[in-house]
C-alpha cells in the first residue's frame, strides 16, 4: 500500500454500501415473530429435562463405563485433534496414531471384544455413538474397516482356528482390510472377478488378479494392513464355487514389505475422510494355505469342496449378511453426526442476529424466522424419531430372534436416513451463513462423513431394493391367506380400506384432535405403505406379463419400489417412536416427545402430500390444516431449540465448533479459532505469491 493511502481512501465506497444495506432492510416486511425465551417448558422436577432426553436416547446403550474410558482417551489433545491444514500423509499418520491409542486403550483393556458382535453388541453401539463424535471421522471409519469389517469377517464367516486372531487383530497388534470391492464391482459384488484357485498337489489356494477390472479397490487400511479378508471366486477342479472370503498376508510383520506376488497403492484424495488410507490390491499368483478359506459356510477338505448351504445365491446372502454391523455402525454413526450438526446450527440461530423490527433498535436472533423455525425443527423432530428407532434396531439385534427383519430394518434405515441426514446438513451449512462456509465450523466435515454413507456398505439405491424385495416376498407369501403377520401387520388393516375405497368425513376431517393424534399419524403412514405395496405387487407383475422378464419387469418399476421401501420404513419409524412415547413414564419426557412426534409425523406427510392427494387420502382444506399445525408446532418446539440440542446428549468438549460452543460469545469464539487479535499477517509465502 502506498504512504498516502488511507483506509478511508481504499474504502471509499463505503458509505454507498451502507446506504444500500440500509435501504434493502426497510424494504424487508417482518413477519410476526415469536421472540425464542430459553427453555420454556416449565419443569417440576429435579432431574432437567435435557438429562432426561439425553438418557432417554441411549437407553438400552448406555454403558456408562466405556463411555467414559473411551471419552478420557479422546481427551487427550494431543493426540486427538484434526489439524485441518495437514497433508494427506500426515492426517493418515494421525489417524493411525489415532487408532492404535483406541484399540489398545479400549480393546487392549478387555472393555470391549471384536466377539461383542455376538456377546454383547450394545456395546459396539456405545462405542459407534461415542467416536461419531470425535471431529474427524477418519478414526470411526478405519476402526470399523479394521475391527467390524475384517475382525467381523474372521469372526462370522471364519471358524475356531482363525478365531485365535481375533485378540491380536482388536487390539491393533495386526491390522487388517476388508478387499471385498473391486475396480469393476462394488455393487454386484456376486461377479466379482479376483479368483481363489485350489492346488490339490500342494493343499494351497493361488489367489489371483487376472484381469484389471479385479483389481481390488477402495480398500480402506490398505496402507497399513498385514492380512487382508479377501472376497474372491473359489475355483476347485475347474469348477466356480462362487465368492468365498479368504486370509491373505499382504505384508512382512513390520507392517510395511510387501510379500512376494502383492501389489498394492492409493486410490488419491478423496470428498473427505483423507485420514483414511483406501487403496488399490492386486495378487499374482499369491499362495495361501487352504486354512486360509474363511470356512464357516464353505470348505475344502481333502480336495472336496462342502458346504452347508447347498443353494449359491442364498449361500452367497448368508455370507452378505454376516457384514451386517457395519451398516448398523453407520446407521447409529451418522445419526450422531446430524446431532452434531444440529447442536452447532441451533445454537448459531440462537446467538446469531440479524435485523430487527426497526433499524435502529435491536435486532432478533435468526432462529425466531419462521423459515429457520420450518427448517431446523422438523430436522430435530426427526432425530428423536430416528433415537427411537435406533433403540429399537438395538434391541432386536441383540435378541437376534429374526435375522431378516434385522437385515430389513437395518438396510432401509441406514438408506432412509443417510440420504435425509446429508441433505439436511448441507441445508444446515446454508443456514449457517458464511460462517458455515468456513471448516471450522465442522459441519464439511460432517457432511462429507455423512455423504459416504450413502454409497459404502451397500449403496442406498440397492439397498432399498433389497427392502422392497423382501416386501413383496412376504406379501406374495401372505397373500392367499390373507393373514398379515410380522413387519405386514398393517396390511390387514388396510386391505378393505383400500378395496371399499376412503370415508369423506376422514380425508375431509382437519380438526386438532385428529391431526394430532398418533393414531392419525400412523394411519397415514400404514396407509401409503398397504398402498404401494399393492401397486407394486400389480405393476411388477403387469410389466412381467409385457415383457416376460423379470429382471426388466423390476426394473420398469424401480421408482415405485424404491417408494414403497422408503414409506414402509419410515412406517416402521413412526410406529417405534409412538410406541417408545406411549411406554415412557416421566409425564414431562412424554409431553415434548410427543410433540416432536406429531411435528415428525405431520412433516412426513408434508413431505409426500403428492402421493395423499393422488390417492385421496387428503382433502384440500385438510392438507392446508397439516400445514398450519406443523407451522404452529415448529414455532413452540422453537421455543426449546437449546434445550432440545442439548438433550442430544452430545460430549461438550468435542463439539469443537465455535458457532456450536454452548458457552461464550459466538464472535470471541468465531475469532479466537481464526487466530485473529494475533498480530499475525498472513504467512510469507502467500504473501509473496501475488509478486
Ligand atoms: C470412502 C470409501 C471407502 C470404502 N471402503 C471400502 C473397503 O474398505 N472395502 C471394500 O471392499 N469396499 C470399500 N468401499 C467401496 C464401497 O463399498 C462401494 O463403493 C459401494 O458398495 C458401491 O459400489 P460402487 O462404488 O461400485 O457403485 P456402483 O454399484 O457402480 O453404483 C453407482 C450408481 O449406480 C447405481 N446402481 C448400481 N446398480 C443398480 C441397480 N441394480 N439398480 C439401480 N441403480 C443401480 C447406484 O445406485 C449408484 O448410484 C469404499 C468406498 C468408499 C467411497
Amino acid at each position: 500500500m502506498e504512504s498516502n493511502e488511507t483506509s478511508n481512501s481504499i474504502l471509499n465506497f463505503e458509505n454507498s454500501k451502507a446506504n444500500f444495506i440500509e435501504g434493502y432492510s426497510s424494504m424487508l416486511t417482518f413477519q410476526p415473530v415469536v421472540p425464542i425465551q430459553k427453555h420454556s417448558i416449565s419443569t417440576t422436577s429435579t432431574v432437567p429435562l435435557y438429562e432426561k432426553l439425553k438418557n432417554w436416547n441411549i437407553q438400552g446403550i448406555e454403558h456408562q463405563n466405556l463411555r467414559t474410558e473411551i471419552f478420557k482417551v479422546l481427551g487427550n489433545k494431543q493426540l486427538f485433534y484434526s489439524d485441518l491444514d495437514a497433508s494427506k500423509e500426515q492426517q493418515r499418520l494421525n489417524t493411525l496414531k489415532q487408532l492404535q491409542s483406541l484399540l489398545s486403550e479400549i480393546f487392549g483393556k478387555d472393555l470391549i471384544h471384536i466377539s461383542d458382535i455376538k456377546d454383547d453388541p450394545s456395546k459396539i453401539l456405545a462405542l459407534i455413538d461415542c467416536l461419531s463424535q470425535f471431529d474427524d471421522s477418519s478414526l470411526l471409519t478405519k476402526l470399523v474397516v479394521n475391527n467390524y469389517l475384517f475382525g467381523a469377517a474372521v469372526y462370522n464367516l471364519g471358524t475356531e482356528r482363525h478365531h485365535k486372531l481375533l485378540p491380536e487383530i482388536e487390539c491393533g497388534k495386526l491390522l487388517g482390510c476388508f478387499a471385498m470391492t473391486e475396480l469393476g464391482h462394488g455393487s454386484n459384488v456376486r461377479s466379482l472377478e479376483t479368483t481363489a484357485t485350489y492346488d490339490p498337489k500342494t493343499d494351497e489356494f493361488i489367489m489371483n488378479t487376472p484381469v484389471r477390472t479385479a483389481t481390488k479397490w477402495w480398500i480402506g487400511n490398505a496402507a497399513h494392513a498385514v492380512v487382508a479378508s479377501v472376497f474372491a471366486r473359489l475355483i476347485l477342479d475347474g469348477k466356480d464355487h462362487e465368492v468365498h472370503c479368504f486370509l491373505v498376508p499382504l505384508r512382512k510383520r513390520n507392517g510395511i514389505d510387501l510379500l512376494p506376488g502383492v501389489k498394492i497403492g492409493d486410490v488419491g484424495p478423496k470428498f473427505g475422510l483423507n485420514g483414511v488410507d483406501n487403496g488399490w490390491i492386486q495378487f499374482d499368483q499369491v499362495r495361501i494355505p487352504s486354512s486360509s478359506l474363511l470356512d464357516k459356510f464353505g470348505s475344502v477338505t481333502n480336495g472336496v469342496y462342502s458346504s452347508p448351504i447347498s443353494n449359491p445365491s442364498r449361500r452367497f446372502a448368508n455370507i452378505l449378511a454376516q457384514m451386517i454391523t457395519g451398516r448398523i455402525s453407520i446407521s447409529f454413526g451418522t445419526i450422531r453426526s446430524f446431532k452434531t450438526a444440529l447442536v452447532i446450527a441451533t445454537r448459531y440461530a440462537l446467538k446469531r442476529l440479524q435485523f430487527g423490527p426497526s433499524t435502529n433498535g435491536p435486532e432478533i436472533p435468526i432462529m425466531e424466522y419462521p423459515t429457520h423455525q420450518l427448517e431446523i425443527m422438523p430436522m430435530i423432530a426427526t432425530t428423536y424419531a430416528y433415537d427411537a428407532i435406533k433403540l429399537y434396531l438395538a434391541r432386536r439385534f441383540m435378541e437376534r430372534q429374526d435375522e431378516n427383519e434385522i437385515h430389513v430394518l437395518a438396510s432401509g434405515l441406514k438408506a432412509v436416513l443417510s440420504h435425509y441426514i446429508t441433505v439436511s446438513i448441507l441445508e444446515l451449512r446454508r443456514m449457517c451463513g458464511g460462517h458455515g462456509y468456513s471448516s471450522n465450523s465442522k459441519l464439511h466435515r460432517l457432511l462429507s462423513s455423512v455423504d459416504v454413507g450413502r454409497t459404502f456398505e451397500g449403496d442406498n439405491t440397492l439397498l432399498l431394493q433389497q427392502v422392497a424385495k423382501d416386501l413383496l416376498t412376504q406379501f406374495k407369501k401372505e397373500y392367499t391367506s390373507n393373514k398379515f403377520t410380522g413387519t405386514l401387520k398393517y396390511l390387514s388393516k388396510n386391505t378393505s380400506l383400500l378395496l371399499s375405497g376412503l370415508n369423506p368425513y376422514t380425508t375431509n376431517r382437519r380438526d386438532e384432535s385428529h391431526l394430532l393424534s398418533f393414531q392419525f399419524l400412523l394411519d397415514s403412514m400404514e396407509f401409503r405403505s398397504s398402498k404401494l405395496l399393492i401397486q407394486s405387487a400389480q405393476l411388477v407383475s403387469k410389466n412381467y406379463n409385457k415383457t416376460k422378464n423379470s429382471f426388466i419387469a423390476w426394473n420398469q418399476s424401480l421408482e415405485t419400489l424404491l417408494h414403497l421401501a422408503r414409506a414402509h420404513t419410515e412406517t416402521m419409524i413412526i410406529s417405534r417412536f409412538i410406541e417408545s412415547i406411549n411406554n415412557e413414564k416421566d409425564a414431562e419426557t412424554k409431553k415434548i416427545l410427543t410433540k416432536l412426534c406429531q411435528l415428525y409425523g405431520l412433516y412426513r406427510i408434508r413431505m409426500d402430500f403428492e402421493f395423499y392427494r393422488n390417492s385421496n387420502y387428503l382433502k384440500k382444506g385438510k392438507a392446508r390444516a397439516i400445514i398450519k399445525l406443523i407451522q404452529e408446532l415448529c414455532a413452540d418446539l422453537a421455543q426449546n431449540a437449546a434445550l432440545l440440542v442439548k438433550g442430544f446428549g452430545n460430549e461438550e468438549s468435542l463439539i469443537d465448533s465455535p458457532l456450536g460452543l454452548e458457552d461464550g460469545d459466538l464472535y470471541d469464539n468465531i475469532c479466537k479459532r481464526v487466530g485473529l487479535f494475533s498480530d499475525k499477517n498472513y504467512p510469507e509465502p502467500i504473501l509473496k505469491s501475488k509478486l
